[in-house]
């Protein structure tokens, strides 16, 4: 949680700090070490909310870009009450999930935040089991660069995501045929876009094959998402390691 209500007022944590949920009204207290990213904790309990997973870095560094209004925002409905990440001034909600989420609560999120909802999965720790899968003409395509000098090598092999030069070929692609190795089944489950976050330039939109070894991903400029949804992309340029 990276805001408490201090006397009145929604407040980042700060060293010995404390401050009430603005979900639960509770106690919390700032946690200030130097190996977790800063945050709120409560003082008693567990998290109020159920659906919410431990803060990290990256979770920061996406919701910073966003004006301080439109993250973790509160949304009642039906006397249930949960902490959007980001709701968008377009009422855009934007979910960021970096661990494991079980296909149940996949769902319950889903219907509670409706259709204009979007996740934001952390990539990172997937970009070595996922390849760009390398055809004819994707292969032809990229000898052609090598004559412009644009791609450092010529691949007839699938290209995994974690290739130092993957910008270069995302770069020439607007889409292209995944294949994941041991794919987060679960995510078959969800009816929403679903948005892979990885390190770079490019952002990639799962358009089919949720859950699956193989689909197909749409290359989307992070830039322009980013400020679609009101974002700042500089700040996020600041705030990415
Ligand atoms: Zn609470």
């Amino acid at each position: 949680m990276q805001f408490a209500i201090v006397d009145n007022k929604r407040t980042e944590p700060k060293k010995n700090l404390r401050g009430n949920c603005p979900l639960c009204n509770a106690s919390v207290l700032a946690r200030c070490g130097s190996i977790n990213t800063h945050h709120w904790a409560h003082a008693k309990n567990e998290n109020c909310d159920s659906w919410s997973e431990a803060e990290t870095y990256w979770h920061k560094s996406w919701k910073g870009i966003f004006p301080e209004k439109n993250r973790e925002v509160i949304i009642t409905k039906c006397d249930k009450k949960h902490f959007a990440d980001i709701r968008t001034e377009n009422n855009v909600i934007i979910e960021l999930q970096n661990s494991s989420i079980k296909p149940d609560v996949i769902k319950a999120r889903e219907s509670f935040y409706g259709k204009r909802m979007l996740w934001i999965i952390n990539g990172l720790k997937y970009i070595d089991q996922i390849s760009i899968k390398n055809d004819e003409i994707l292969y032809d395509d990229i000898k052609r660069l090598k004559k412009e000098d644009k791609i450092p090598f010529i691949t007839s092999q699938n290209i995994p995501l974690s290739t130092p030069e993957i910008s270069s070929y995302l770069n020439h692609l607007d889409d292209f045929e995944f294949l994941w190795n041991n794919p987060v089944k679960r995510w078959k489950y969800s009816e929403r876009p679903i948005f892979l976050d990885i390190p770079g330039e490019y952002i990639l939109w799962i358009v089919s094959g949720k859950g699956e070894k193989h689909g197909r991903m749409e290359v989307k400029s992070k830039k322009k998402f980013i400020e679609k949804y009101g974002g700042n992309y500089s700040t996020f340029l600041s705030l990415v390691k």
